[in-house]
């Protein structure tokens, strides 16, 4: 292979951009992302090694070195892990796998507060961070277990980078960094030191360095004596396997920073160690905000597992249900073979024992944040909660305690305070026996739909629910604490008592006695639109509504299964009409004057009314804006 130039991706290009011109307050941090790297080098050396005798055979102590040259300006971070070949080199190193990184650059593009520079230490960079305090970057590494030469990668992260062949006795990367001339303060031992106390104390090989001790001479006019010595500048404790008490806020967060490549602060720590029939550590995160890929079929998710120290699955999808995704973090056993194909460990009894207790510890967690500091709980659910909805759909084992952690919106309620079914059936009238829920697009929209008209009068709270999975949600959670939960946009919703029921019948048979002829010529002129015209109690001040009969699909389905591309079969709904508004008698007397066509432009707007107060599209717009037209000027 000849020394070559090649071009960083656009993207690639942009980061290094906002790198070099240094938004980060913390310059600092270069240090963590590149030992960080170094560290998962080690950790897949070792993985592969499980299964590759080659690689056992070789007995040098696994370790990341950082090196100072004080003449050259260079600190070069040194680690055996796994290296690469020219080709990984050309697609790890000149691309963005990072999700974390990808968002960052996502949300630069829409956000305003790019040139914040606190914007950007809210993600990690990895590899590129290098250019931060460096203006050349130089990577030597070579591919363990490989008989591809090693090689050598070098940029000053301006619009390309130079590859080619080289000599490298062990396996490995060298990252060496010519440091920036107002750098010279990470070529010092106590400032090193310092930062990787700080930033990377965790990582569980041997961070080290050679430090140079003077001893001053015993005598007069003796010789000083020099010694070089390597020493480990941090504890190496895998921060899972301390006692909670012994960990700090600080490393919690870093470590957090490590496994999720989030660089917010997490919201929850969750740190725990289980002893039983199955032992095993755990230190689990609730992320504060949300991952962009959240929702992305093929995105990373699940927990690093450890079995003995080493790291046996980055992403172990087995230990958490789907719907918990997001949690982010570790769990270390050495209850299971070192080993372990993914085939073997979805069977596997132990992991299946740690996950239900990592998952009802975090259930658990989620329930007391709740009880105890509901506007943090406010902000979670903002976060996740469609995914924890998500479970109720498909966690049977844990649907009980799933349902008190849902919150909805309600008419009874501020926007930005949704409530509890516990809340909600708190606060019940006891004349009122079932709970319940609009389904809609949005809240504007839910807050104007009719069907709320007779529940404002009678005073009874109505959930709102307008998050798409809500529908489907709605599917399994049909009951709470012993009371249904009915849609109030369906034929059967039945809220009134006995009493007024029978005096209600009266009225409507009386009412449909009268407008027995109307309803026909209404039904006759709709034709195929709707099922069935009939006169109801449910209105106070609209004139009609669109239900759905029992079986039928509501409004808010139809909406989501067509933007769903789905189709969908001609829904007819049933027209109610409120049988004391004015407009009934006014139409009752076209028919009988007949005039015939002033009632069908009656009829088509009474339609579209419904239509629209449901937040549907109407069919033909322009028709009912001239319709609407001829009558303002009362043609
Ligand atoms: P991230 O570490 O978040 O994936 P980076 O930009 O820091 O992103 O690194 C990109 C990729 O380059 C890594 O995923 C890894 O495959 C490779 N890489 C970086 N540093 C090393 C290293 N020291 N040894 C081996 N591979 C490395």
């Amino acid at each position: 292979m000849a020394k070559k130039s090649h071009k960083f991706k656009t993207e690639v290009q942009q980061l290094l951009d906002l790198v070099i011109h240094s938004l980060y307050s913390k310059k600092e941090i270069f240090l963590r992302e590149l030992v960080s790297n170094a560290s998962d080098a080690i950790d897949r050396l070792q993985f592969e090694a499980l299964t590759n005798k080659k690689l056992h055979a070789e007995e040098a102590e696994l370790k990341i070195k950082l090196i100072v040259d004080e003449e050259a300006k260079t600190l070069t971070i040194s680690d055996n892990g796994i290296g690469m070949t020219a080709e990984e080199v050309k697609t790890n190193i000149g691309t963005i796998a990072n999700s974390g990184t990808r968002r960052f650059l996502e949300e630069l593009k829409t956000s305003k507060n790019s040139d914040n520079p606190e914007f950007i230490g809210q993600f990690g960079v990895g590899f590129y961070a290098s250019f931060m305090v460096a203006d050349k970057v130089t990577v030597k590494t070579k591919r363990a277990d490989s008989d591809e030469p090693a090689v050598i990668w070098t940029s000053t992260g301006s619009g390309s980078y130079t590859l080619d062949e080289t000599e490298k006795e062990t396996h490995g990367t060298d990252v060496i960094l010519h440091l920036h001339e107002d750098m010279d303060n990470y070529l010092q031992e106590y400032e090193l030191r310092r930062i990787v106390k700080e930033y990377s104390d965790y990582i569980s090989y041997p961070v080290v360095m050679d430090v140079t001790r003077t001893e001053k001479a015993e005598e007069e006019g003796g010789e000083d004596v020099t010694t070089i010595e390597e020493e480990i500048l941090n504890t190496m404790k895998a921060i899972w396997k301390k006692t909670p008490s012994d960990v700090s806020e600080e490393e919690y967060n870093e470590f957090y920073k490590h496994v999720s490549h989030d660089y917010s602060e997490p919201l929850k720590v969750i740190h725990y160690k289980a002893e039983g029939v199955t032992e095993f550590q755990s230190l689990m995160y609730i992320p504060g905000v949300r991952p962009m890929d959240l929702f992305m079929p093929d995105a990373k998710r699940g927990l690093h597992l450890y079995v003995k120290n080493v790291l046996i699955n980055e992403s172990c999808e087995d230990l958490l249900p789907s719907y918990l995704r997001f949690i982010k973090g570790v769990v270390d056993s050495s209850d299971l073979p070192l080993n372990v194909s993914r085939e073997i460990l979805q069977d596997d009894v132990n992991i299946k024992r740690i996950g239900k207790s990592l998952t009802s510890r975090v259930l658990k967690e989620l329930d007391k944040i709740k009880t105890k500091d509901f506007d943090t709980y406010l902000k979670f659910f903002e976060q996740f909660g469609t995914v924890i909805k998500e479970g109720v759909h498909t966690d049977f084992e844990n649907y009980d305690k799933l349902k008190d952690l849902l919150l909805f919106a309600s008419s009874k309620s501020e926007s930005d305070r949704p409530i509890l079914l516990k809340e909600y059936v708190e606060r019940m009238p006891e004349s009122q026996k079932e709970i319940y829920y609009l389904t809609a697009e949005s809240l504007t929209q839910a807050k104007q739909s009719p069907h709320l008209e007779i529940f404002h009068s009678k005073d009874f709270e109505v959930l709102f629910l307008v998050d798409p999975i809500d529908e489907w949600v709605m599917q399994r959670l049909t009951e709470y604490d012993g009371k249904t939960l009915k849609a109030i946009d369906r034929k059967d919703v039945d809220i009134h008592s006995d009493e007024e029921k029978e005096e209600q019948k009266t009225a409507i048979d009386e009412a449909t006695k009268k407008y027995d002829d109307l309803l026909k010529v209404i039904k006759e002129n709709l034709n195929e639109e709707i099922k069935e015209v009939t006169l109801s109690s449910r209105l106070t001040d609209s004139a009609s509504c669109l239900v759905a009969d029992d079986m039928g699909m509501n409004a808010n389905m139809e909406r989501i299964m067509k933007a769903m591309n789905q189709d969908v079969p001609p829904v007819q709904r049933i027209l109610e009409l409120n049988p004391e508004h004015p407009v009934m008698p006014k139409m009752l007397s076209l028919l009988e004057s007949k005039e015939n066509e002033q009632l069908k432009d009656y009829t088509e707007l009474l339609y579209d009314q419904a239509l629209l107060t449901e937040g549907s599209t109407i069919k033909d717009p322009r028709r009912f804006s001239q319709l609407v037209s001829k009558l303002m000027v009362g043609a």
